[in-house]
């Protein structure tokens, strides 16, 4: 179906779908066509003016290949659920120049694909990505689905809000998205103050967006919403003097009508008439019968302003977690060092991705950490791995959506010629590594910071009277004073601290 035809015919599916609100409810929609219609055009002229210029956005004004475009956006979409604008756009320009179609992106390895991710966080995303890239060259003929209700029943990885975004942005559907941005804009707009996690909001929600979705330019529309929550209806310093839609906010009359209130009373000259006049929009179910509005227990705070919408989400306490983690180092044949990197499980948390040799430490066991990680460490080494010679670097915390993890870092150096390597070929998933390796593999960032706190540790600059200090403090004596030091100004690097200090 042509995309022309498409959004006629989702026209009059929105048509026949909008809702006719209930006294009780018509203060969180929108009540007219005519409110809808300015609305649109409102929010759509200002995006025309003001938007970002983004590669995905280029893409898909630009491909004329339906499918082409419509992967395009899908990858977009999802390499910005969960991140920021400017983070996404390197590795989007790097993704499509790398496979600029789904066929180039089903040939890829998984490995190759979680390289071009690392950095990106929540991987799943990517190998879900690949695998719907794949199902669509190997089950459908290369053709994406062409509606939101397809793309989100066939694709893995596809939900309800990328579904939406695809079907509207590449193919002209009339459908609406709810993503954070638009949760923020609609919550305000509307004065929607109960739980945005509850079922009743979320249905409200996409009904709103539906509804006022504009079928002549769905794409252009969803993404205006998203762009002014981005933008301008941003979380915690909202620019409501420069929204296009503040006419239609009710969080935003209500601070407005707030604040005439009190210049009226301090001016002195309001007669109780005029004072009711200047009385705020309310819910004529707002005695804590509304699912939508604001709790009785969390009541309108007018410090807040238009950030009293939307309530923050309860978010679940993430859990504490500590990993034992070894920077192993050998040097190579050319005498540059190489790292010991290791493969990590298929599934569960950074799948399939390298890291140094780790090993999640029970809790209350965290004493018996370096002799845990040296037992871990001998399916590659042997026994090399002695704990004496693995030496403490520090920790560095690293937080996942759901966890507060602390990797505690060892550094363990094997000799050239130590030939206790673990050659068998049955052990696969484990590789060394120069340090340009290691950065072009598909490592997490937790592992990345790893390296850094190594790097830092291993360059720290120290002096001889340093290394005669912390000797002095090894054998219990009083450290001499800087004064009575008469140690060259010649620096050492801890590198070389540690080499001649093996020999005693
Ligand atoms: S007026 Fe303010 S609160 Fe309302 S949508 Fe615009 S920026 Fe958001
Ligand atoms: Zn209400």
């Amino acid at each position: 179906m042509s995309k022309l035809r498409l959004a006629k015919c989702n026209k009059m599916k929105i048509q026949q779908n909008t809702e006719v609100p209930s006294q009780e409810a018509s203060f969180h929609a929108f009540v007219n066509a005519t409110e809808i219609k300015n609305f649109r055009q409102r929010l759509l002229t200002w995006y025309n003016k003001c938007k970002r210029d983004l590669p995905w956005r280029k893409l898909a004004t630009s491909e004329v290949d339906a499918d082409r475009r419509a992967y395009a956006v899908w990858v977009s979409e999802i390499m910005l659920q969960q991140t920021q604008v400017a983070t996404v756009i390197d590795y989007y320009n790097r993704w499509m120049q790398k496979w600029p179609t789904l066929q180039d992106l089903a040939k890829a390895s998984l490995e190759e694909v979680n390289e071009q991710w690392a950095g990106l966080g929540y991987y799943s995303r990517a190998k879900r990505l690949q695998e719907g890239a794949r199902k669509v060259v190997a089950q459908m003929a290369g053709h994406m689905p062409r509606t939101a209700e397809e793309l989100q029943r066939l694709l893995p990885g596809v939900g309800k809000y990328t579904a939406g975004a695809v079907a509207s942005i590449a193919f002209g559907q009339a459908t609406g998205v709810v993503d954070g941005n638009v949760i923020r804009v609609l919550c305000r707009v509307r004065a929607i103050g109960a739980d945005p996690a509850s079922s009743a909001v979320a249905d409200k929600l996409w009904g709103l967006t539906h509804t006022l979705v504009d079928p002549a330019q769905p794409g252009d529309f969803n993404q205006a919403m998203m762009e002014l929550g981005a933008v301008v209806c941003t979380s915690k310093a909202p620019l409501c003097l420069e929204c296009p839609v503040k006419e239609y906010c009710r969080a935003h009359h209500r601070v407005e009508s707030e604040r005439a209130a009190s210049a009226t009373k301090l001016l002195g000259r309001a007669s109780s008439k005029q004072l009711q006049v200047l009385d705020v929009e309310e819910c004529s179910a707002s005695t804590g019968s509304c699912n939508l509005c604001l709790p009785p227990s969390e009541p309108w705070d007018p410090e807040l302003g238009v950030t009293n919408f939307p309530r923050k989400a309860i978010k679940k306490q993430p859990r504490t977690e500590r990993t034992a983690t070894c920077v192993l180092e050998r040097r190579g044949s050319d005498g540059k060092p190489a790292y010991l990197i290791v493969q990590r499980p298929a599934t569960g948390l950074l799948a399939g991705l390298w890291e140094f040799p780790s090993i999640l430490l029970e809790p209350g066991k965290e004493k018996q950490q370096k002799a845990a990680l040296a037992g871990h460490l001998q399916t590659w080494v042997g026994s090399n791995a002695t704990v004496g010679r693995m030496q403490h670097v520090g920790e560095v915390l690293h937080i996942f959506s759901h966890i507060r993890q602390t990797y505690v870092i060892y550094f363990l150096r094997l000799d050239k010629d130590e030939g206790n390597w673990n050659t068998s070929k049955e052990l696969s998933g484990y590789r060394w590594v120069t340090k340009t390796e290691f950065q072009n593999s598909a490592v997490s960032t937790a592992m990345k910071k790893v390296l850094n706190t190594y790097e830092k540790w291993s360059h720290t600059v120290i002096t001889p009277k340093n290394v005669k200090r912390k000797r002095d403090l090894v054998h219990g004596r009083q450290p001499v004073s800087e004064d009575e030091s008469n140690s060259s100004k010649k620096q050492l690097s801890l590198d070389s601290f540690f080499a001649t200090n093996s020999k005693n």
